[in-house]
């Protein structure tokens, strides 16, 4: 209808609509120029065996420090960033600053273990990815043993084939995978079976409530138990009470991230916890 109305159409848009297209490209705007003055930081949150309260690895989590706006969560931008396609080089930005800080522990002869980093599937797709993640590895020092990726479940089964074929590419070379907010995404046991995965990561979604919630309860037993079955670690994320962690843990579940045991933080304060303990 409003195509037809000619020259006048721009009159049936909400206001509302507008604002938010114009808030989109600003914020496009901004993103990209802070990409190009290094307005993005690395935090990482520890991982943890919740048996022995050892850290075993880390999770790189992108924080934005706007100069207008202040500190931005990832849950306001990454969206935006997926949308635009600006997640490609922000992500390889994240992954340089990620895998020179784990070498430069290495170097200093601490033991960060494991670094994750999140990754979307549009990133794994580009024909040039392998390529990347090798420069980085020599040009960091990072090995690659201490490297996995995190994708969603639910991007992987956007396109299930296609996931399977990327991640068998990028396994091959020795790069662990985890399937991240694991069982919010409806993948099938059969899909579970065929993809080149390492590790599945329960989502806070069904921690959030453990041990009372029943349902959280069973589902986090099947996925424990799914994993267990097809020979995957699993690891529970959002874990911040000794119940919850205590409930995971005598379930099978020993790896624990979450502010239990911390909150991301900076490079500087990972760096004490590196020496002093958690
Ligand atoms: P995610 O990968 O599932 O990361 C876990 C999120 O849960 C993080 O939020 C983390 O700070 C938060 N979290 C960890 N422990 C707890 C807890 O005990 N309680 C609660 N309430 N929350 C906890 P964050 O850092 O805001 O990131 C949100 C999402 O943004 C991430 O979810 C991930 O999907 C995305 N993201 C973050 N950094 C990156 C990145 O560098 N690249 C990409 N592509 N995505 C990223
Ligand atoms: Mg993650
Ligand atoms: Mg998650
Ligand atoms: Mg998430």
């Amino acid at each position: 209808a409003a195509k037809n109305e000619g020259r006048n159409n721009v009159r049936y848009y909400s206001s509302e609509m507008t604002t938010r297209a114009l808030e989109r490209v600003v914020m496009e705007t901004s993103l990209r120029a802070g990409l190009k003055n290094g307005e993005f930081i690395v935090y990482f949150q520890p991982q943890v065996n919740g048996k022995e309260n050892r850290l075993f690895g880390m999770e790189a989590l992108v924080r934005w420090n706007s100069p207008t706006v202040g500190l931005v969560s990832p849950a306001v931008f990454i969206p935006i960033a997926e949308s635009t396609g600006l997640i490609v080089e922000l992500d390889r930005y994240v992954m340089k600053h990620a895998m020179t800080q784990i070498a430069q522990w290495y170097k200093e002869g601490l033991n960060p273990g494991i670094l994750s980093m999140n990754l979307t599937m549009k990133q794994l797709q580009q024909k040039d990815f392998i390529e990347y993640l090798k420069t980085l590895l020599a040009e960091t020092g990072c090995s690659i043993e201490w490297v996995e990726l995190e994708v969603t479940e639910d991007q992987i089964m956007i396109h299930p084939d296609e996931a399977i074929d990327i991640l068998r590419e990028i396994s091959r070379i020795g790069v662990k995978i985890a399937v991240d907010d694991f069982g919010t995404g409806y993948s099938s046991l059969s899909y579970l079976k065929k993809l080149p995965i390492n590790k599945l990561k329960i989502d806070q979604s069904f921690v959030r409530e453990l041990p009372d919630d029943e349902e959280d309860v069973a589902i986090t037993k099947a996925i424990i138990a799914m994993a267990q079955s097809l020979n995957l670690d699993v690891i529970a994320e959002g874990v911040e009470t000794a119940e919850q962690k205590d409930f995971l843990v005598q379930n099978g579940c020993i790896n624990i991230q979450g502010y239990f045991y911390s909150k991301p933080k900076p490079a500087d304060e990972i760096r004490t916890i590196l020496i002093e303990g958690l």
